[in-house]
């Protein structure tokens, strides 16, 4: 069998630069458990009686209503704190269907579009009898929020970031979750992650010129790519790519917006 890499990656973590999150408050309304509606009450993102899960489910709620079916995406979206993954400043807006930036100049996809590729991931052929994905490979980890989604919905997630800020920065939000099956990885991720290959799904939250080969190579038999891709000069589209019985077969979908995938290091 083949030697599966050790993991969580140890950094050197003495550079690192601590990412301070300042306390604002934030206008959400929110309900207590029972359903009966508070008025508009001022939270604390730093404090610790935040309780965001009613507006998670309203999200999710909404979510469902637009057309996202499969429950295993819905319910990692209902548990994932999305607002633990941004700015406090930018807290309030985090179960708004927007995309917001994260910093470095990149961005965080709206919900809408991340529960749409997760959901294509999963319908690749590859799901395991416990209805999870194998290993999966994510290019663009920027925050870690779909790093994190990606984990209940996978048994080993390996996320591959190119800005080290970036790789730092989602390591610091994640710390504290604790979450065993991700890896994650500071690199290029154009060129995959040949050490945790092959993958039953690949998704990509950077958009290039075409799909690298290496992801193309590292995808296992049955499995599924699913990444934006530059179709026209300057319109990007949502690609799906299966690998059946050694054969490639894509589809091109919808019109999307994302960052560009980038090669080498920052
Ligand atoms: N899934 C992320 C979205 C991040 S935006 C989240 O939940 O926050 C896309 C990310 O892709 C950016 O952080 C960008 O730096 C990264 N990226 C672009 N090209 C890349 C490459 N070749 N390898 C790894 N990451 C890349």
């Amino acid at each position: 069998m083949k030697q599966r890499p050790g993991f969580p990656v140890k950094l050197d973590v003495s550079n690192q630069k601590k990412i301070e999150k300042k306390s604002v408050s934030l206008n959400w309304i929110e309900s207590d458990r029972t359903g009966s509606s508070s008025n508009s009450v001022s939270f604390t993102a730093t404090g610790l009686g935040l309780d965001s899960s009613v507006v998670r489910k309203n999200m999710v709620r909404r979510l469902a209503d637009s057309g996202v079916e499969d429950n295993l995406v819905l319910t990692a979206l209902e548990t994932v704190e999305r607002h633990k993954f941004l700015d406090t400043a930018l807290a309030n807006q985090a179960y708004e269907d927007t995309s917001l930036p994260i910093g470095f100049g990149q961005t965080i996809s709206k919900p809408n579009v991340v529960a749409r590729m997760l959901e294509l991931l999963r319908q690749g052929k590859n799901l395991r009898i416990t209805g999870k994905l194998g290993r999966v490979l994510e290019i663009g980890t920027g925050c870690g929020y779909q790093a994190a989604l990606l984990s209940q919905l996978a048994t080993e997630v390996y996320s591959i970031e190119r800005i080290k800020g970036l790789h730092e920065r989602a390591r610091e939000n994640l710390r504290s979750m604790r979450i065993a099956n991700l890896h994650l990885l500071f690199g290029d991720g154009m060129t995959g992650y040949p050490a945790g290959a092959p993958y039953s799904g690949i998704i990509a939250a950077a958009g290039g010129d075409n799909i690298p080969q290496s992801w193309l190579d590292q995808l296992d038999e049955g499995g599924r790519i699913v990444a934006p891709m530059v179709v026209m000069k300057g319109t990007q589209s949502l690609i799906v790519i299966d690998k059946i019985k050694g054969e490639l077969r894509k589809s091109i979908l919808e019109q999307v917006n994302f960052v560009p995938l980038k090669a080498g290091i920052d």
